[in-house]
């Protein structure tokens, strides 16, 4: 028996033995972040439907055709497992109560930075957190799925894959993509779902596509200020709908869509096709994945800073 394979008998004795449990994930949720944890949800109450769970965290926005929100008194978490899913590092766990809770597990596929958590499950060799929870059932003779369930496991694999585009993509991804297709649900709302864009948000990606700046070695940057998302009536969260864009385009290595926040600094997404990038993103406030990760830069000096070491990167992977 392998080491993931006692994690997974571990987390399943923690679940059978709470009466009540709460699913917390991270900030600003994306499709797999909201997939796994409400599709943990969904797994746990149709396998055990005795058991109180509840999902927590900031409101969903515009991914609230996922799922919405359970609202919860702090007393709640007495005598509660606390599940945190999709995320690496404890500042970043939507809902500080999640520390109130009697036990807390981790299930993560982001590399593991931060270690919490009595029971950690963290394999980032995973395409997304829904493939591993996808994992655990497929693999757990007395765990059933149903259709719901399903449906918001399947948005996750490909919200984080960007549709089995991305590398992280492997055979098993797409055994249990199927796997969850074996229910019934439609993926292709799903996928229509997950294309719609609204207007503005259209009109803010032909933005990014025009005025893109690219340099010699292949990285890619945009400043979005908060002026430019004010002259789009958009938002932040709103800006991942361009994170991935310029990776489509030929000859860009890496690139990094700097957002400003209200406090003026950036909000830095960055992304790349094979040069690992998350070693730069620690060096300015954040983390990630090897090749999508994030960071802040307080100001313009800051971006030049990580454009430049970005440069270097791919240089030297050259
Ligand atoms: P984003 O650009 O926000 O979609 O983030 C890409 C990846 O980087 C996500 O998987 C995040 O978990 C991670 N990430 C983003 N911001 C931070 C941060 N400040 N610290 C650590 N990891 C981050």
């Amino acid at each position: 028996m392998n080491r993931n394979s006692n994690i997974k008998k571990d987390i399943l004795e923690k679940i059978r033995e709470y009466k009540r449990i709460i699913i917390h994930r991270h900030v600003r949720p994306d499709p797999d972040a909201i997939g796994s944890q409400a599709g943990l949800k969904e797994v746990i109450q149709h396998n055990y439907p005795d058991k109180e769970v509840y999902i927590v965290g900031d409101d969903p926005g515009d991914l609230s055709f996922l799922s919405s929100m359970d609202s919860i008194e702090s007393d709640t978490y007495s005598n509660a497992l606390v599940i945190v899913v999709d995320t690496a590092n404890t500042d970043r766990i939507s809902d500080r109560n999640y520390s109130e809770g009697k036990d807390i597990i981790k299930i993560d596929h982001h590399p593991n930075e931060e270690p919490y958590g009595s029971i950690q499950w963290v394999d980032a060799s995973s395409s997304s957190t829904c493939e591993l929870i996808a994992d655990l059932v497929k693999s757990t003779p007395e765990l059933t799925l149903n259709s719901e369930a399903a449906r918001l496991l399947y948005a996750g694999i490909v919200g984080d894959t960007n549709r089995f585009l991305y590398p992280a993509t492997s055979t098993k991804t797409m055994e249990l993509a199927g796997f969850l297709m074996e229910q019934e649900f439609s993926h292709t709302e799903v996928n229509d779902a997950m294309n719609q864009v609204e207007l503005k948000i259209a009109r803010l990606k032909g933005y990014v596509l025009q005025n893109l700046q690219v340099n010699s070695v292949g990285v890619g940057h945009i400043v979005l200020t908060k002026k430019i998302l004010k002259d789009f009536d958009l938002v932040d969260s709103d800006t991942s709908a361009v994170v991935s864009l310029p990776g489509g385009i030929q000859g860009i290595e890496a690139w990094v869509i700097f957002v400003q926040q209200q406090n003026k600094a950036y909000r830095c997404r960055i992304r790349s096709k094979r040069t690992v990038i998350n070693e730069i993103a620690k060096k300015h406030e954040g983390g990630g994945h090897p090749l999508a990760s994030g960071a802040n830069a307080k100001d313009e000096k800051e971006i030049s800073e990580i454009l430049n070491e970005l440069t270097d990167a791919v240089q030297q992977k050259k």
